[in-house]
């Protein structure tokens, strides 16, 4: 047996065979330190290092709940390789319970990568996830899901990193997940993932969970497919159980209002949808129809935004392109 070696993280350090948590000190408020929680499970034998964050945007309960049972349930002394888990990213928005941004700054820290060491607290949040944390690992999964006002179907996203044989290891861990959709896309949106890619680090967001909900069916894709992702790069006994063959949705479309009202959707996530197809309507405070929404090409409602009370230009849908 190979063992493996100490991973310190700053003051956080994990021996073989160890299981350690710790906080890294991002900056202050006037009464008291910003951290960001890091867990270490060192397993006895050598093995990859995967580093499983979520809670970047901090409402989206699924993902932080299964990073969370992950740390706990994973026992060092089966694991080959090592696991750097952080439950929660965004922790300000986390204590305060704000959706999409982080409440100090009001900047949503998915879309602000590399970061700044220098800069506001989401920046050095930023800055201090990739270079002390993800940098340390070979592979990255990041659990999302619909934040609070959110309904999702759960799906995976990989983006392309520049790197064909980067891109081609993250297609292989997002179908661990057994979820129905792959969303692949290849913007220049300032990520994480792309950044990880650039470092040769293959990764994945796995989208599970809703409204703030926790529900076990959403832990559950999270957790499972994170498992099968061990299983897949040799860190457990045991062959992935992969039971669904996901289509890949490599284009989409977002729906907003043009008119102020009451939304009255028609359809939920998941559904498919036709050219054409009605997804709701709006109406006025008289009740009177202002607004039919209807699908602009068909396709899969990824994730729509379940708000009763909508204003001209307000998101409602996220429709996915399904590959044929
Ligand atoms: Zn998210």
């Amino acid at each position: 047996m190979n063992i493996s070696k100490t991973i310190q993280i700053e003051d956080i350090q994990a021996r073989p065979g160890e299981k350690k948590i710790g906080y890294l000190k991002i900056g202050e408020t006037p009464l008291s330190d910003i951290t960001l929680p890091i867990g270490i499970v060192n397993g006895l034998e050598q093995g990859p290092t995967l580093c499983i964050i979520a809670g970047s945007h901090a409402c989206e309960y699924a993902g932080i709940d299964a990073a969370i049972r992950i740390f706990r349930q994973t026992n060092p002394k089966e694991l080959k390789g090592s696991l750097i888990i952080v439950p929660v990213v965004n922790t300000p928005g986390f204590q305060t319970r704000t959706p999409y941004v982080n409440p100090i700054d009001n900047l949503n820290i998915s879309f602000i990568f590399p970061g700044d060491e220098k800069g506001s607290i989401s920046h050095r949040i930023a800055h201090i996830l990739l270079k002390k944390v993800v940098s340390k690992a070979n592979y990255l999964l990041n659990l999302h899901g619909g934040d609070l006002p959110e309904l999702l179907t759960p799906f995976t996203i990989i983006e392309e990193s520049g790197r064909d044989d980067i891109d081609a290891i993250s297609e292989k861990l997002a179908r661990m997940f057994n979820v129905k959709y792959i969303l692949k896309l290849k913007s220049d949106r300032p990520t994480l993932e792309r950044e990880a890619g650039k470092l040769g680090i293959p990764a994945v967001v796995s989208e599970a969970g809703s409204l703030g909900t926790f529900d076990e069916t959403d832990i559950k894709v999270h957790v499972t497919g994170t498992i099968n992702v061990m299983k897949h790069l040799k860190m457990l006994n045991d062959t992935p159980n992969v039971t669904v063959e996901p289509e890949v949705i490599i284009d989409g479309y977002k729906i907003n209002a043009t008119k102020g009202g009451l939304f009255y959707p028609k359809v939920k996530a998941g559904k498919t949808v036709l050219d054409g197809e009605v997804l709701g309507e709006i109406k006025d405070i008289k009740g009177d129809l202002v607004e039919r929404i209807v699908a602009l090409k068909g396709g899969v409602v990824l994730y729509m935004f379940f708000r009763h009370v909508v204003n001209t230009g307000d998101p409602l849908f996220s429709i996915g392109i399904i590959e044929r």
